[in-house]
């Protein structure tokens, strides 16, 4: 039985209707009987992760993918009574029985399931909302068709307002929408008009990640072959860029985090738990876990996951320079940034006697700023410049 005290838990669904050009997640399109196998295996996952965790304060459940949302309402069941076999998850209203707390009681466990339009309905929504699902994060990209057609999305944007509609009619209330920054056949002028269009509807939060073109994928293909992608040039980039923040600041969404934008009080818990470092176990094909400053992945292997191979891979224990240095960079991520007493709390050293020279050349060339919160903590934390330059930024705190 593990000591560890809280826990996310990441759960990863492999399938999807067909890949996307740009896609290098493990995804892949699959059989009905395969996706009933895995489910299983699955659940057999679950299950034995509740033998050891059982006792630990589950914070946060993310069901992601792949396509959560193409599996049938009875497959989806069968994960939730294995999570709830396996674990305490009582803080989670649902509707069905076993699952109920009273209405005025917000739920205490934050269990957000992505979904793609084109692959959601009515009674998968029931299904999810019955099983205590409180966020739905759906995957757009764009509201312009071409754009979306060229990224070799399944959906266009109407199936996109239908599904959120659909969400809405059946009481979720805190939603986000995934939107991708400089995509081949993007404007400035099409993307202000994705935002206004997303804008619109109202989400609770927005995540504007930049198309990145991974070895493997058809992008990338496509850009060293005869018919190059119709990309933003340097400089539109740049404006489709800093026109995110421009747009959706004043209407009430605050970045949180570089890429992550939500109405006051709806960031992503989740997320935020990976960037704050805390323990996260991942479940499922190819998913990755950190606990206790050790981290493993899964097999990404179908037929060793189904015969149970699944074995912690690749595991690692972190060094101290490694927590460190993964402290400042995930935490850096965040608009608030990281203190410099909660810095001296995890590792017993002092902040400045450890980044104290660095930090003060980054705030000289105006890329992080100091700043006292009302509590008199210290927070250290990026710039706007810092922000635009952050990979080069964050470079700085990695071990030498
Ligand atoms: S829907 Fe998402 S996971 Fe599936 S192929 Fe497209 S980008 Fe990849």
């Amino acid at each position: 039985m593990s000591e560890v005290k809280n826990l996310e838990l990441y759960i990863h669904i492999p399938f999807c209707v067909k890949k996307c050009n740009y896609c290098d997640f493990l995804s892949f399109a699959a059989s009905d009987e395969d996706k009933d196998r895995y489910i299983a295996a699955l659940s057999e996952e679950i299950l034995k992760a509740g033998e050891i965790y059982s006792g630990c304060n589950i914070k946060t459940i993310f069901i992601g993918g792949g396509t959560p949302s193409i599996l049938m309402p009875e497959q989806f069941r069968k994960i939730c009574e294995a999570l709830r076999s396996a674990f305490d998850l009582s803080g989670l209203k649902g509707k069905e029985k076993g699952f109920f707390r009273k209405k005025e009681v917000p739920p205490s466990i934050e269990f957000s399931v992505e979904c793609n339009p084109g692959t959601l309905s009515v009674d998968k929504l029931e299904m999810m909302s019955a099983m205590g699902v409180n966020r739905l994060s759906i995957g757009l990209q764009s509201a312009a068709d071409n754009e979306l057609k060229e990224l070799g999305r399944i959906h266009t944007f109407q199936e996109f307002v239908d599904t959120f509609v659909l969400a809405r009619s059946k009481g979720f209330k805190n939603i986000n929408v995934d939107l991708m920054q400089a995509v081949p056949l993007q404007t400035l002028q099409s993307w202000r008009k994705t935002m206004a269009e997303v804008v619109a509807l109202k989400p609770e939060h927005i995540s504007a990640y930049s198309l990145i073109i991974e070895e493997g994928t058809p992008f990338y293909d496509r850009m060293h072959g005869e018919f190059p992608l119709a990309l933003p040039d340097e400089d539109e980039e740049r404006a489709i860029y800093h026109a995110t923040r421009e747009f959706l600041e004043p209407v009430g969404y605050k970045r949180y985090e570089i890429s992550n934008y939500a109405l006051p009080g709806k960031e992503c818990r989740h997320n935020t738990g990976y960037w704050k470092r805390e323990n996260y176990l991942g479940l499922g094909l190819g998913a990755s876990s950190m606990v206790d400053n050790v981290r493993w992945k899964n097999t990404s292997d179908m037929n060793e996951y189904i015969n149970g191979e699944r074995t912690r891979q690749e595991e690692e224990r972190l060094s101290r320079a490694d927590r460190m240095a993964e402290f400042m960079f995930l935490g850096l991520r965040m608009t608030e940034g990281i203190s410099k007493e909660k810095f001296f709390e995890t590792f017993g050293q002092d902040y400045d006697f450890t980044y104290g020279l660095t930090t003060a050349k980054l705030i000289d060339d105006g890329l992080m700023k100091l700043t006292i919160s009302d509590s008199g903590d210290s927070f250290v934390s990026l710039t706007e410049k810092g922000i635009d330059v952050s990979n080069i930024v964050l470079a700085e705190f990695l071990p030498e």
